[in-house]
C-alpha cells in the first residue's frame, strides 16, 4: 500500500458503513468514460460501483473499470525507478539516481551519433492518461527527435490522414450521432468488447438496442461478434474488402438516383470524382471478392438512403488492413452523399466543453513523403512511419542507425508486427528508457524504467477523447490517494526526458520555467492573454492547462472576458459532471480548407483506387487471419488483473467447422498457425461465428519472456498474433499495419 488519502472534496460524500467512503471519478481506461463510485477505507480500495449520477454514463460501467482498485494495489506496480547494474540487472534505484544514468547514456549517444540516433515510441496512454495527454506534445517539441513512432500507426492513422484530406485537419474526425440515428451500419467494429473506438459515448452496445428500436443496425465483420449478435443483420465480408463493399454501396447511390446532398449542397467537392471512380465498382463486380450477396449490397444502400436519419461507422477493422485508407474514406463520402455528414442522427462533430491540445488549428497541407525512412524507403505519413519500421532501424547498421529510444507508455515487443524482430533489436540499443508503470515486455529490455503514479493516484479529465463524444460534457475527478513524497508526476517526467533527448543537463533545469513557458503558447493558442493567464494560474502541471481549455472553450469565461462562463474550478463543484446538451451541426468551424468545402476525392485517396481494383481479381487466399479483443482485455495490458484473466481460456484460435475439419484440427486440440513470417500454436476453438475461410487470434497476448515482473500476465500468458504479422504488410497510403487479412495456414500441432 503506498500512500496516504488525499483530503476528502465534495466528491466523497457518500455515507456508508464504518470507515468507508464514497469517491467519484472517470474510469481513464478507454473512451466510453464512465462514472465510477470507489468505496474506500483509508487507503484501500474496497469496491468499485457505476456512479449512477454520472451525468454521461448515467451507471454503465464494464468490468475493467471495476479494476482500477486491483491496478492500484497490485505488487507488481512499479512504484519506484528501476536502473540496470553492472550485472545487467533492473534493481531499484532513486531518482536522483536513474536521472542520472538516463543522461549519462543520452548524452553518450548524442555525442557518438548526435540526435538521428535518438527516437521515441509514443504509446497508447497518450490520449487516456490525465499528464501524458496534455504534455506529449511538449516532450516532442523539446526532445527535437527527426522521426518518432507511435501507436497511432498500428490504429488509426489512415482515419487521421483521412480527415485531413478531407476537412484539412488529422484530428477532426465525425463521431456517429448514435443517439438520434434510425440506420447504423457497424464495420469493422466491437463496441460489445472495445466499446467506442473514435466515438466517445458511455454504453453504446445499449445506445445500439435503442437504435433497433428505432429503425435497423448492420454489423459488417467477417466474425459474428458480440455487436453482430445483436444487430439486426450480420454481413459477413472477407478481410480487406470493405472499400470494395462501400465503394459498391456508392455505386448503387448514384446509379439509382439516391444521392441527396441537402443541406451540404455547395459545401462539397469532388462528387463527380466520387460518382466516375464508383462507376467501375457495381455490386456485381465486387461481390464475390467480398464473399458477399450482391442483392445484399444493393439492399444496403437502399435502405441506408431511405432511412430518415442514417450513419456508417467503422473502425478498428477498416483502419488495420490493406486498404485502410479507402476503407476509412468511405463511410464519411457514403454519409455526405446521402446528407448524413454534420445532421443530427448522422456523422457529425462534437464540441468539446475543453479542447484539446491536438486540434490545435493547422495551416500546413497535409504532410506525406517529405522523407523517407533510412533501411526501407518507406515514406512518412502525417510525420511518422510504420511502427514495423523500429525494429530494422535499430538492427540495421550505417549512417542513422537508432541507438537511443524513449518509450512512453507502451508496449510495443507485444504490439508491433514483427514483434519478435523487435524483441531481438533492443537489448542492441546502447540507451532505453522506460516510462512505465509496469516491467513489461518491452521495459524489460530498458535500461531505466522510470513509473509514473497509479490513476487513483492523478487527476482526471481526458483530453482528447472529448473531441468525438456523442454530447457536450465536462468531468473532473480529483486523485484519491496522494503520492508518495517525492513522485514526480508523468508531465514532469515528459517535460524532464524532452531536456534529456535535447541535450540539456537535468542539473537545475528549470522545470518551472520551460512549463511556464509550455503555458504561455498555449494561452497564445487560445487567444488568452499569456500573462494573464499565467497570473491565474501560477502553478505548473497539467491542471492548470486543463483550466485554459475549459475557459477558452465555447462556454469558457474566457479570463473574466465572459462573465459567468465556465472555469475548471465551477466543473470541479460539480462531481457528477455537467452536461451541455448533444452534438450540434457546426461544419463552418472544422472544415479547415482554405476554401472551406470538404475535399470528398482528395486526389490522395482516390489514387489507390487501382490498387483496390486489382483486388476484385486476385485469387482468395484459402485462409486469412484477423485480430480480436474482448472486454475483459484491454490492448496488450491489464493482464495482470487476476478478475479479468480468470476463468476460461480466450486466447484461442477462432476457426470455422468446415475450415477446422480441412485442416485436421478439433475443437481444443493445439493448432499451428503460420504465415510467411512466423509460427505460433495456440488452442482450437471451432465456431460457427467466423466466416468460413477466416481464422482470428485475440492481439495483446505473449506474456512468457523472461524479467518481467507481472506475475498474474505470467500464469495466463497466452499467444502473441504479431509475430505472424510481416511487417512490410500496410496500408500504402498511410503506412498503417495490416493485421487483418494475413494469409496463414493451420495445421495440427
Ligand atoms: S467501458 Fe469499462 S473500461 Fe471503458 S470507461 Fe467504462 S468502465 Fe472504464
Amino acid at each position: 500500500m503506498t500512500g496516504g488519502r488525499r483530503p476528502g472534496r465534495g466528491s466523497e460524500g457518500g455515507s456508508l458503513t464504518g470507515d468507508r467512503r464514497v469517491h467519484v471519478r472517470t474510469c481513464p481506461l478507454c473512451e466510453a468514460m464512465c462514472g465510477l463510485e470507489v468505496h474506500f477505507t483509508g487507503d484501500e480500495v474496497k469496491l468499485i460501483r457505476p456512479n449512477r449520477s454520472d451525468v454521461w454514463s448515467k451507471g454503465y460501467i464494464c468490468p475493467k473499470g471495476t479494476t482500477l482498485g486491483h491496478l492500484h494495489h497490485d505488487p507488481d506496480r512499479l512504484r519506484a525507478p528501476l536502473v540496470r547494474n553492472s550485472a545487467g540487472e533492473l534493481v531499484p534505484a532513486s531518482w536522483d539516481e536513474a536521472w542520472a544514468r538516463s543522461e549519462e547514456l543520452m548524452a553518450a549517444v548524442r555525442d557518438r551519433h548526435g540526435i538521428e540516433a535518438v527516437t521515441a515510441y509514443i504509446g497508447n496512454p497518450a490520449a487516456h492518461n490525465y499528464s501524458i495527454s496534455r504534455y506529449v506534445g511538449l516532450f516532442m517539441g523539446l526532445a527535437g527527435l527527426p522521426m518518432i513512432y507511435s501507436a497511432g500507426t498500428i490504429d488509426q492513422w489512415p482515419k487521421n490522414l483521412t480527415c485531413w484530406l478531407m476537412y484539412g485537419h488529422q484530428w477532426r474526425i465525425p463521431a456517429p450521432d448514435i443517439e438520434r440515428t434510425d440506420f447504423m451500419v457497424v464495420q469493422g467494429a466491437n463496441p460489445h468488447a472495445s466499446q467506442g473506438s473514435l466515438l466517445a459515448h458511455a454504453d453504446v452496445m445499449g445506445a445500439l438496442d435503442r437504435v433497433r428500436g428505432r429503425g435497423e443496425v448492420v454489423v459488417i465483420d467477417p466474425r459474428r461478434t458480440g455487436t453482430a449478435a445483436r444487430a439486426d443483420q450480420w454481413l459477413p465480408i472477407r478481410p480487406g474488402t470493405d472499400a470494395l463493399l462501400q465503394l459498391a454501396v456508392v455505386n448503387v447511390l448514384f446509379a439509382e438516383g439516391l444521392v441527396r446532398l441537402g443541406h451540404l449542397a455547395g459545401r462539397l467537392k469532388g462528387v463527380d470524382e466520387v460518382r466516375r471512380a464508383a462507376a467501375d465498382f457495381p455490386p456485381e463486380r465486387v461481390a464475390a471478392a467480398c464473399g458477399a450477396d450482391p442483392e445484399a449490397i444493393r439492399s444496403l444502400a437502399r435502405r441506408f438512403a431511405a432511412a430518415d436519419r442514417a450513419v456508417w461507422y467503422a473502425r478498428i477493422g477498416t483502419c488495420n488492413q490493406e486498404f485502410g485508407t479507402l476503407a476509412s474514406w468511405l463511410p464519411d463520402v457514403i454519409c455526405a452523399l446521402t446528407g448524413n455528414l454534420d445532421r443530427p442522427g448522422g456523422l457529425m462533430w462534437a464540441k468539446p466543453v475543453a479542447w484539446s491540445i491536438a486540434l490545435r488549428p493547422r495551416d500546413e497541407p497535409v504532410q506525406i513523403g517529405r522523407w523517407t525512412s533510412r533501411v526501407r524507403g518507406a515514406p512518412e505519413v502525417m510525420g511518422q512511419v510504420p511502427l514495423s519500421c523500429l525494429a530494422e532501424e535499430i538492427d540495421t547498421p550505417g549512417s542513422g542507425q537508432i541507438k537511443a529510444l524513449v518509450v512512453i507508455c507502451g508496449n510495443p515487443v507485444i504490439s508491433a508486427p514483427d514483434s519478435g524482430r523487435l524483441d531481438a533489436a533492443l537489448p542492441l540499443l546502447d540507451c532505453m528508457i522506460s516510462l512505465d508503470n509496469a516491467l513489461n515486455e518491452t521495459s524489460r529490455h530498458a535500461d531505466v524504467v522510470l513509473p509514473g503514479l497509479s490513476a487513483l493516484e492523478q487527476p482526471h479529465y481526458d483530453e482528447l477523447l472529448w473531441s468525438w463524444a456523442t454530447r457536450s460534457a465536462a468531468k473532473w475527478s480529483p486523485p484519491l490517494f496522494e503520492p508518495p513524497d517525492g513522485r514526480p508526476e508523468e508531465w514532469e517526467i515528459l517535460l524532464r526526458l524532452g531536456a534529456l533527448c535535447a541535450g540539456i543537463g537535468q542539473d537545475g533545469l528549470d522545470v518551472a520555467g520551460i512549463d511556464n513557458g509550455y503555458f504561455s503558447a498555449l494561452a497564445q493558442m487560445g487567444g488568452a492573454d499569456p500573462a494573464a493567464a499565467l497570473a491565474a494560474s501560477p502553478e505548473p502541471g497539467p491542471e492548470r492547462i486543463n483550466d485554459l481549455a475549459v475557459r477558452t472553450g465555447p462556454w469558457g469565461d474566457r479570463y473574466g472576458e465572459n462573465p459567468g462562463g465556465l472555469t475548471l474550478e465551477q466543473i470541479k463543484q460539480a462531481p457528477d459532471g455537467i452536461d451541455m446538451g448533444p452534438m450540434v451541426p457546426r461544419i463552418d468551424e472544422i472544415v479547415a480548407h482554405p476554401d472551406g468545402m470538404v475535399d470528398l476525392a482528395p486526389g490522395y485517396i482516390t489514387a489507390d483506387l487501382d490498387r483496390l481494383a486489382r483486388l476484385i481479381d486476385r485469387p482468395a487466399e484459402p485462409l486469412v487471419l484477423t485480430s480480436r479483443r474482448h472486454l475483459r482485455s484491454n490492448n496488450s495490458w491489464m493482464h495482470n488483473v487476476g478478475v479479468l484473466v480468470s476463468g476460461r481460456e480466450r486466447c484461442t484460435l477462432l476457426i470455422h467447422p468446415d475450415d477446422a475439419a480441412a485442416a485436421g484440427v478439433a475443437d481444443g486440440d493445439l493448432a499451428v498457425v503460420s504465415s510467411v513470417n512466423g509460427r505460433i500454436e495456440a488452442p482450437v476453438e471451432v465456431s460457427d461465428e467466423m466466416m468460413p475461410g477466416v481464422v482470428s487470434l485475440p492481439h495483446g497476448w505473449g506474456h512468457d519472456k523472461p524479467g518481467t515482473r507481472q506475475s498474474v500476465a505470467r500464469e495466463h500468458p497466452g499467444v502473441n498474433n504479431n509475430l505472424l504479422a510481416p511487417p512490410d504488410f500496410v496500408d500504402a497510403p498511410s503506412g498503417n499495419a495490416a493485421v487483418n487479412g494475413i494469409p496463414v495456414e493451420v495445421t495440427p500441432a
